[in-house]
């Protein structure tokens, strides 16, 4: 068999089928696709071979849910609630320094700390997306990359027509590239009217393009919307027309039966954020019911503003973790579920489930290595359960997008990772002093 390039492993976690662990295999890479998994012994003449003994190989991480640039805010205000940390803190803050600038500077800070931690695809909403998108290309990674609205303005637009012709124009700048997606982004229900949700299902209809939108995150949300709309958040958004197969729900905690029906019957994607949920006190997703009638849930850490990483391992553990604290049932979300949610469940959210989230010939070999030799993965019973419950993001070495190097024994091979921390160290001090 001839190919471009060959990884060996100790172990090989596809994803797909459901929980299979190959021991000693390879993956055989072709033009950027995944051409076949194969026992480690079968011969292979490939232009490249990696041996990687002690490492378990598994599909890059798909963080379903952030705001990439917002890591220059990191830490600028913590232990607060939503509403005092949106309005005091987060859009001053946003109001005085984002440009286009501050978004290049916060994504490469954000997509260094992704590649580091495994994470090969992201969905994000912010402000300037075409700065964003130029730092994805350069870094090698993927993106689906909103077109913001929000009934505010901002340094990006200034009114609804103003959001969707720079969304719109962004979205044809960047139509053809390979690794880059965009997609509607208003950005809550409580931050986006009537008529300027009626005007994105248009433009989302006739590009047959999904939303991506905050819905649910508190319980003041959904107060204020029975308050301002006499109705929920997510029965407005049904009136709207845009509850379906193609929008992601990100936070979605309070949740009544009737909802978690609705999500089922319609193909709503969750991205449930558990940390940033937990560190605002916003409310908890019902997950563990939610999976059960069958709602896809990915994973997203939310904006490292509110996190306060982009941790897809911690977010795995986390949501792991809560999801038996919250149902009572050590059962819940277990390691395999939580991996699927950080993997698969991301990729069918943004509607790439045909090009990545799983290690299956045809797809797109995003790939990454965890070095499962350190102390605190050993010994190895269950790589899967190592991962989940065990493995920090420090252990990821290599990570490969579409068969391209962009971490090699944890050198970045696409990013002046020292030109980025001192550019982050720069707005921290123009930031603080302000
Ligand atoms: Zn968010």
């Amino acid at each position: 068999m001839n190919a471009d390039l060959c990884i060996r492993a100790g172990w090989i976690i596809p994803v797909e089928p459901h929980r299979a662990v190959l021991k000693d295999h390879a993956i055989i890479v072709d033009e950027g696709q995944i051409v076949a998994l194969v026992p480690a012994s079968t011969e292979i003449h490939a232009q490249t071979v990696v041996d990687l003994p002690h490492h378990v190989l598994l599909p890059g991480l798909v963080n379903a849910h952030t705001h990439a640039a917002m890591t220059l805010f990191r830490g600028l205000a913590d232990d607060l609630p939503l509403a005092e940390w949106l309005a005091q803190h987060i859009w001053p803050a946003e109001g005085r320094f984002v440009d286009g600038a501050f978004v290049t500077d916060g994504t490469a800070l954000a997509v260094l700390e992704m590649i580091r931690s495994g994470t090969t695809c992201f969905n994000d909403m912010y402000f300037f997306p075409g700065e964003t998108a130029a730092v994805v290309d350069k870094a090698g990674l993927r993106a689906t990359l909103g077109m913001v609205v929000i009934d505010v303005p901002t340094a990006w637009a200034a009114d609804t027509q103003g959001y969707l012709r720079r969304g719109l124009a962004f979205c044809d700048a960047w139509r053809h590239h390979p690794r880059i997606r965009a997609l509607f982004a208003p950005h809550a229900p409580y931050s986006v009217g009537d008529e300027t949700l009626r005007a994105i299902r248009v433009h989302a209809d006739e590009l047959d393009m999904g939303l991506h939108m905050h819905i649910h995150e508190t319980a003041g949300e959904i107060q204020q919307g029975l308050e301002r709309y006499g109705m929920r958040p997510l029965a407005r958004l049904d009136a709207l027309g845009v509850v379906n197969s193609e929008l992601i729900a990100v936070h979605m905690t309070a949740l009544t039966d009737a909802e978690m029906a609705l999500c089922a019957e319609r193909g709503v994607s969750i991205a449930h954020c558990p940390e940033s949920n937990l560190k605002i006190a916003a409310g908890i997703s019902p997950v563990t019911s939610l999976i059960r009638q069958g709602v896809n849930v990915a994973l997203g850490t939310d904006g490292a503003a509110s996190n306060n990483d982009l941790d897809m391992f911690g977010e795995m553990r986390t949501a792991a973790l809560l999801a038996k604290g919250t149902s009572g049932d050590a059962t819940a979300v277990p390691a395999v579920t939580a991996l699927e949610m950080a993997t698969l469940n991301g990729a069918r959210a943004l509607g790439l489930a045909d090009q990545i989230g799983s290690l299956v010939p045809g797809k797109a070999a995003d790939i990454i290595a965890v070095d499962l030799s350190p102390a605190a993965t050993q010994p190895v019973y269950d790589p899967l359960s190592q991962l989940v419950y065990a493995a920090s993001r420090d252990q990821v070495t290599d990570v490969w997008v579409g068969g391209r190097p962009l971490m090699r024994h944890r050198q970045m091979l696409t990013l002046d990772e020292q030109s980025i921390l001192a550019k982050a160290k720069t707005w921290r001090t123009k930031i603080r002093t302000a």
